[in-house]
């Protein structure tokens, strides 16, 4: 049997309870075949990126260990998002719930569907700093260090929710 890669996925909301959303993601991944959820991160509140006629998201990270492969995870957190009633309407725009693949081992994938680590991580501070929570020496497969990557990132306001 393959040895399972660890993965961070990004989890975002700011629509229908952000807060239950959340939590409602998390219970989906803890049951998620062939794979463990080992961490959570604490959760961010962020100002939007994008429209700013919406309300303020919620951000977090948790960390798995899959036997999945990158596709067949971006799958899974595809029907997870569906099954929570995510319609896609404008981008950047308001939603229920959003999961993105953020690193996946060391491996890097730029696939029609999928691009690891994720195109937008470097740029968001949001998906950054509860990364940096979970692992402080976190590094891009690249080699680049996600503490200076967020030390050099644009600032989204993040406040640290106490005790969600
Ligand atoms: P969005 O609705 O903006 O989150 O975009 C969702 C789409 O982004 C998915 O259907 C994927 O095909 C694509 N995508 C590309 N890279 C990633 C990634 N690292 N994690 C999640 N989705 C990704």
């Amino acid at each position: 049997m393959t040895t399972p890669s660890t993965a961070f996925i990004g989890l975002g909301s700011n629509l229908g309870n952000p807060l239950q959303q959340l939590h409602q993601a998390l219970e989906a991944l803890h049951q998620l075949a062939h794979t463990t959820l080992t961490d959570t991160s604490p959760i961010y509140r962020s100002a939007p990126v994008g429209p700013q006629d919406q309300p303020k998201f919620l951000n977090m990270a948790a960390r798995l260990d899959t036997r999945l492969t990158p596709l067949e995870l971006l799958d899974r957190l595809l029907e997870i998002e569906d099954l929570q009633g995510r319609v896609r309407h404008q981008t950047w725009g308001p939603r229920v719930i959003d999961l993105d693949i953020l690193l996946f081992g060391e491996e890097s994938v730029d696939h029609e569907r999928l691009q690891i680590p994720h195109a937008e991580l470097p740029n968001r501070d949001f998906v950054l700093r509860p990364l940096l929570d979970l692992e402080p020496e976190l590094r891009l497969p690249d080699g680049r260090r996600l503490d200076l990557l967020l030390a050099a990132c644009p600032c989204n306001n993040l406040e640290r929710l106490e005790d969600a």
